[in-house]
């Protein structure tokens, strides 16, 4: 059956691969609320602009009047809630929007969702879904061995981590406290096309594109563990059809790497798919920076919850998915050289004092 869904966030990076999956793979509709931020990006969600099945808002999630209007205005079966502050160096150098948008948006956006939902005929009322989408940091760092789980104890780091854990907690006592039917994803660290670049992984591949320094955190030893975005975005479509609510799922690819392997690979791609003399190997680009105060040594997920009960896979093995990534990097400059010459040009964000 055809779905209304909301989308928060619907303009950045996760966001617009929803969307984009949504109108292009399924017979939904889709409407965007973003207030768009820095991070968010029309640019990518150019090939559904045109689409009947798709509406935008421009509005911030911590407007209370705005968020009462979208709701009777769009009257959504489920709500995908992915906007946020969501760069961890950011929110070190400066946490006020993390708090603002992270808890106090979430907050705002849950008293709208229960007063609409609470209003709702009863058929319609059991089927809505309020999906939040969250993140493995909430659970803090992991040693060499282990993985996080659906039972690990929250212990975030970082003032993001902070301001996503909190939001977890909030609409987790929604549905305890006022029975609004809820999902909670925490995934691991997402990678892909229109990925904004101040994050690993496209601030590698441009800046080794240009033939600039590839700065690495501290010894490099960090380990992160790779998801494609489409994989997530297969993911939370998954939980929102068969989860069971009120449940959290973790979803992760299996696929550690350390940022100082993820960073060889990106300069081995970029040497094949655009061999450059002038720049030469782009390894010896790679320098070891001062670490990110705080900065969380491993993060892996066990997703066996959202395998063996809903039966999730990811498609994308973390070298294919890398390599399509890279490419798309390479096809699209006009998408980031317009941020790079207008919002972040690269520089160094979230630097020890
Ligand atoms: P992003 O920074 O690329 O996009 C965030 C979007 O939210 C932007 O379009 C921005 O304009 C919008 N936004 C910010 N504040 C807003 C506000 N007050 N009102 C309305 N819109 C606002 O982030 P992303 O990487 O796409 O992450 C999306 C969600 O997924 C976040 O909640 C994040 O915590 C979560 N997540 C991300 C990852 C990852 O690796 N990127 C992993 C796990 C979970």
């Amino acid at each position: 059956m055809t779905k209304r869904f909301l989308i928060t966030g619907g303009a950045g990076f996760i966001g617009s691969a929803v969307v984009r999956h949504l109108l292009q793979e399924t017979d939904h509709r889709a409407c965007v609320v973003d207030k768009l931020t820095y991070a968010a990006n029309l640019a990518s969600l150019s090939s559904v602009a045109g689409n009947p099945r798709y509406w935008f808002v421009q509005a911030d999630i911590a407007d209370a009047v705005r968020m009462t209007d979208v709701f009777a205005d769009y009257r959504p079966d489920v709500v995908m809630h992915l906007a946020a502050e969501s760069h961890v160096d950011r929110s070190i150098d400066c946490p006020a929007p993390f708090i603002q948008t992270n808890i106090v948006g979430t907050y705002v956006l849950l008293e709208a969702a229960l007063a609409y939902w609470r209003a709702l005929p009863n058929n319609l009322k059991r089927d809505f879904r309020f999906h939040h989408i969250s993140t493995d940091e909430v659970f803090g760092s992991l040693k060499a061995d282990g993985c996080f789980n659906e039972a690990t104890a929250y212990a975030p780091g970082s003032p993001y981590a902070a301001s996503k854990a909190s939001s977890d907690h909030l609409v987790r006592s929604w549905h305890h406290t006022h029975g609004l039917p809820v999902l909670i994803t925490n995934c691991s660290n997402n990678y892909g096309p229109y990925q904004f670049p101040e994050k690993l992984i496209p601030l590698m591949a441009i800046n080794g594109i240009e033939g600039r320094e590839l700065p690495v955190y501290g010894s490099g030893r960090n380990v992160r563990d790779w998801l494609y975005a489409e994989d997530h975005v297969r993911a939370l479509l998954i939980v929102i059809a068969d989860g069971r609510l009120g449940e959290t799922y973790c979803i992760g690819g299996r696929s550690e790497r350390t940022n100082l392997e993820v960073v060889k690979t990106i300069c081995r791609l970029l040497d094949e798919l655009d061999p450059s003399k002038t720049i030469g190997p782009r390894q010896k680009l790679i320098r070891l920076v001062a670490d990110r105060p705080g900065h969380d040594l491993r993060y892996a997920i066990d997703p066996t919850r959202i395998c063996s009960e809903l039966g999730w896979q990811p498609r994308e093995s973390f070298e294919a998915g890398l390599r399509k990534t890279i490419k798309w990097y390479l096809a699209n400059r006009s998408w980031w050289q317009e941020i790079r010459s207008s919002v972040y040009a690269g520089e160094r964000l979230g630097a020890p004092a």
